[in-house]
């Protein structure tokens, strides 16, 4: 196992990592903007470093700054977490040729599927079924002729996308022709790569995707799949293991495709392999992020796996220890992502200082989170502040549990995304587990009065 691990990123995925690497008698260097200094996990590491300034462009994306931290601490291993600098094919190179482990798979693998419309050719050639689409469009009249033969309605996405950015639905050529040069100018814009394709767009899919394990000697298996459904602008809001929704036939099914696409590039470390599922049971590869995911504790509760762990253990040469058949899915577990943000105003961001804060506790509750009473939260990253994630016997049981600690959760000071979670875990869609990508879009009129009436009963 390596002696030190410089993790090249912050709040609760840094100390996430650092709590993996400590387990594994490994020591961490944590890198930090000037905004940071106060943060959490430059307190839990052994060593820090300042990267630079508080905007991220200047400090957790600062390359330069980053490798001479491993360097002058003298770290072996290089953990980025995700967001960042973790799905950037240029960092890992930089990195492994600066002579430091890259804790993920290789540069090659993370270019070759980090270019979305070219990872829909590599899934169909290992025979993974992709959602009906094209492939990069040269321009307007080429969208609107391939989506008349796709039939509407048709997204259009960017190749270099992320974060559920850069996406549109167009319903009609007439919407297409509008969305089709914004959505290109868009793409150029924050990615860098002006690449755009379409697919057919699904009206109630569910997202699910399979955990993927592969190490340096040839194993490849998977840990089920997690449940994401629960969105807001395409972003993930709650997520959960197993799906309640697939049969042991399709997660098999689901499971393979996975593994057959992981094989098929060479992958290694942990990765996620993303697909939607259609009412009618049929699934579709949407894409593969090659980084650990911020939904991965889920997974972790109800298989007693340590992804991160792993992720370490196989970057340090080690094979997996187990086979596809010992994985084993017990319970159901979900997770909350608790935000700095406003549900009543739009989800509004909101940073600052948080006066106080109780964490829950009990039975079946794992907080992963970087926040402490008098923290300032800053303004200039994202606004996770904490994840709470629950396992109980059955998913009546998590849910009870969820509800529960959400109660015992108290974070004074700004407001949070706690009571819109609340709503959710007591809404009947979500409670009978038929919550769709199209869930909040329906149901949020619902969810803003249910918090309305409970502050203004002063429940929240
Ligand atoms: P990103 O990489 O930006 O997260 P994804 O391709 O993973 O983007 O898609 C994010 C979300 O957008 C999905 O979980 C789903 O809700 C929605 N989405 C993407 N593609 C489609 C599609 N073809 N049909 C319906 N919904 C889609």
């Amino acid at each position: 196992m390596f002696k030190k691990v410089l993790v090249a990123n912050r709040g609760e995925i840094a100390l996430r990592v650092m709590r993996a690497c400590r387990e594994l008698g490994c020591e961490c260097v944590a890198i930090h903007s000037s905004a940071d200094a106060e943060s959490l996990h430059v307190k839990y590491a052994d060593e820090s470093v300042c990267v630079g300034r508080k905007l991220s462009s200047e400090s957790y994306l600062n390359v330069p700054n980053i490798i001479a931290a491993a360097e002058i601490t003298g770290a072996e291993a290089v953990h980025p977490g995700y967001g960042f600098l973790a799905e950037n094919a240029q960092f890992a190179e930089i990195v492994t040729e600066s002579r430091f482990v890259w804790i993920g798979p290789t540069a090659e693998t993370i270019r070759k599927m980090g270019d979305k419309a070219a990872a829909r050719r590599t899934a169909q050639k290992a025979k993974v079924p992709v959602i009906p689409g094209t492939p990069l469009l040269p321009g307007v009249e080429d969208a609107v002729a391939a989506a008349a033969r796709l039939g509407y309605p048709v997204i259009i996405k960017a190749t270099a996308g992320g974060g559920g950015k850069g996406m549109r639905v167009a319903r009609s050529a007439e919407d297409l022709r509008q969305c089709f040069v914004t959505a290109r100018a868009e793409a150029g814009a924050s990615f860098g790569n002006d690449g755009v394709y379409l697919e057919k767009y699904l009206e109630n899919p569910r997202h699910v995707e399979i955990q993927i394990l592969a190490d340096h000697h040839g194993h490849v298996l998977h840990l089920g799949e997690r449940d994401c459904s629960v969105q807001r602008r395409h972003q993930k809001l709650i997520e959960e293991a197993p799906c309640p929704a697939l049969s042991a036939r399709q997660r098999q099914k689901m499971g393979e495709a996975a593994v057959r696409l992981a094989a098929a590039v060479g992958y290694r470390s942990a990765g996620t392999i993303e697909f939607l599922l259609d009412a009618d049971g049929s699934f579709y590869f949407m894409e593969m992020n090659t980084r650990i995911q911020v939904e991965h504790p889920v997974t972790e509760l109800v298989t007693g796996i340590d992804i991160v762990k792993w992720q370490l253990r196989i970057a340090a040469g080690e094979p997996l220890d187990f086979e596809q058949k010992d994985v084993r899915i017990t319970g159901h577990a979900i997770e909350c992502r608790i935000n700095a943000e406003n549900p009543q105003r739009d989800f509004l961001p909101c940073p600052g200082r948080i006066f106080f804060f109780h964490a829950p506790g009990g039975p079946g509750v794992r907080i992963d989170s970087h926040i402490y009473s008098e923290y300032q939260v800053p303004p200039h990253y994202d606004s996770l502040l904490a994840k709470i994630i629950v396992h109980g016997k059955d998913r009546p049981e998590a849910i009870a549990r969820m509800r529960r600690a959400l109660d015992e959760c108290v974070i004074e000071g700004i407001p949070t995304s706690i009571p819109f979670h609340i709503e959710v875990l007591g809404n009947q869609t979500f409670v009978a587990g038929r919550a769709t990508t199209r869930f909040l879009e329906t149901e949020l009129e619902g969810l803003r009065e249910g918090i309305r009436v409970r502050t203004q009963n002063g429940e929240t």
